[in-house]
């Protein structure tokens, strides 16, 4: 499961994986059982359907760049020989994200799903789940029975998701069902800022989708609104829709989705207030907290975690009584060796590379050191339960901000990131959030106001300033050239 930044400087390999997650058989289950994750769907099946679940294989790392071609043979390879040597299976449920990219294979779940077709042979159900930042292709549906992406963004319905996949294959290898599907790729890009499922414009989409799974013998709808920041041939959104036995059913529900949402693109675009606009709004509330989005640095769409831009601007704005965390080893090892209670001057931030902000010097006082673990038992967006932020120190500086200081990268999708710290984020003026839609889970129930924040980086906004080689041509909104239907 990975979702790969083809912008990102930080390559995925072996290691990225090994750090974060490899598992196998029943360490799968002690992870993921009580989650909200894929994986908790996948395991839950056994008691919903009355089968026989058994957990092989799980790699999962956050979103950065390519994976290497060693990492992407030595997993899937792994996964593979399971299933082979442990089968023969009634059913297969494969937990993708839909948006990686290896060295070798740009459509890499397309390559996994062809390897794993291959291997239990056509009569054996595949089910594949998949993130809704999947860029769903034809090679990912041909070699798989049925694909179920998540159905809201953020991401809290994964594990509804996967039991909803592993119901379909259960039936199927029973026989009591034929799934064909239909996947529509109209050239349309949804920009980052308007993702939540929530909210207008996708809000009347998720309505479609309620009408298509409403119709006789449509087993599952979809709606993939892609991942722009992955430079691959099938970047974009993607509809697909799933009857039991009728392909032309499925053809007309795929297409009259992906039309309903073509005739809207204008919709589809986004914009954000400046770094300079947002934090003088964002100060000059008199309700707080107000949650600064910093789209630029978006931890759950592979940026480094690490940006200065928004810090940098409250300094010079003189804003007091910003939080935020920066991703940043060095800084941590540096406020551990001189331990709670010391005040020291460093440098921070920005050092994964040059294209968010520069290290900024702040003076501070080390108020705590954790070893960055936290739970949060409420759904978050994908659905971890668990959280590993490595070492990570709390730097409170002289001019009135609060640095979570990690050693690991994790997202800011849940409040407890804050709360195990003994930080109270409700007391903030502004908090930065490094996610678009993630953090809504998290922040909205404390937040005064969230304000979507335009700042520069891997997961920018503006999708004109990449350089893609590998994206269709035209595509909207990059060409308003783009036909479709
Ligand atoms: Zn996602």
């Amino acid at each position: 499961m990975h979702e790969t930044n083809t912008f990102s400087a930080t390559p995925t390999d072996y290691q990225s994986f090994a750090q974060t997650e490899l598992l196998a058989g029943e360490e799968i289950v002690a992870r993921y059982s009580d989650s909200h994750a894929t994986m908790a769907g996948f395991i839950q099946a056994a008691g919903l359907f009355g089968v026989t679940v058994v957990p092989l294989y799980f790699a999962n790392t956050n979103p950065a760049g390519i994976i290497t071609d060693d990492a992407f043979e030595r997993i899937t390879g792994r996964m593979i020989d399971a299933l082979v040597s442990q089968g023969p299976w009634d059913g297969v449920l494969l937990a993708q994200h839909g948006a990686a990219v290896s060295e070798r294979y740009r459509d890499a779940d397309g390559e996994i799903a062809a390897r794993v077709r291959e291997a239990v042979g056509h009569e054996t159900p595949v089910g594949m789940v998949l993130d809704m930042h999947a860029n769903l292709s034809q090679q990912m549906i041909d070699n798989v029975t049925v694909a179920v992406v998540y159905r809201t963004n953020p991401h809290l319905d994964a594990s509804i998701r996967a039991a909803e996949c592993a119901e379909i294959i259960v039936r199927t290898a029973r026989g009591e069902l034929r799934p064909v599907q239909a996947l529509e790729t109209p050239p349309v890009v949804i920009n980052i800022v308007k993702q939540a499922t929530a909210a207008e414009p996708m809000a009347s989409v998720i309505r479609d989708l309620d009408d298509v799974l409403a119709r006789p013998g449509i087993l599952s709808a979809s709606v993939a609104e892609g991942y722009p920041y992955a430079d691959v041939d099938e970047m974009g959104m993607g509809f697909l829709a799933v009857h039991d036995g009728d392909m032309s059913v499925a053809r007309d529900a795929a297409r009259w989705l992906a039309d309903r949402t073509w005739r809207r693109r204008e919709d589809f675009r986004g914009v954000a207030l400046t770094p300079e606009q947002a934090m003088a709004r964002a100060a000059a509330s008199p309700a707080k907290p107000v949650v600064l989005m910093d789209v630029g640095d978006n931890i759950g769409g592979g940026s480094p975690g690490d940006s200065t831009v928004l810090l940098a601007t409250a300094k010079e704005q003189g804003v007091r009584g910003l939080l935020q965390t920066l991703f940043d080893p060095e800084a941590v090892a540096t406020c551990i060796s001189a331990g709670v209670g010391s005040v020291l001057d460093l440098w921070v931030g920005a050092k994964t590379d040059k294209l968010h902000g520069a290290p900024i010097p702040v003076r501070g006082c080390v108020r705590l050191i954790s070893d960055g673990r936290f739970e949060d038992a409420t759904p978050t967006h994908g659905g971890s339960r668990v959280f590993e932020s490595g070492k990570t120190t709390v730097l409170e500086t002289d001019d009135g901000h609060t640095l979570v200081l990690t050693s690991r990268l994790v997202g800011n999708t849940s409040v407890e990131q804050m709360r195990s710290l003994g930080i109270r984020p409700e007391l903030m003026q502004v908090i930065v959030a490094k996610g678009v839609i993630s953090p809504r889970p998290a922040y909205e129930p404390i937040a005064a106001e969230m304000i979507m924040v335009d700042t520069p980086g891997v997961t920018a906004l503006n999708l004109h300033q990449f350089e893609y080689s590998h994206r269709r041509h035209p595509l909207y909104p990059f060409e308003e050239s783009a036909a479709y239907g």
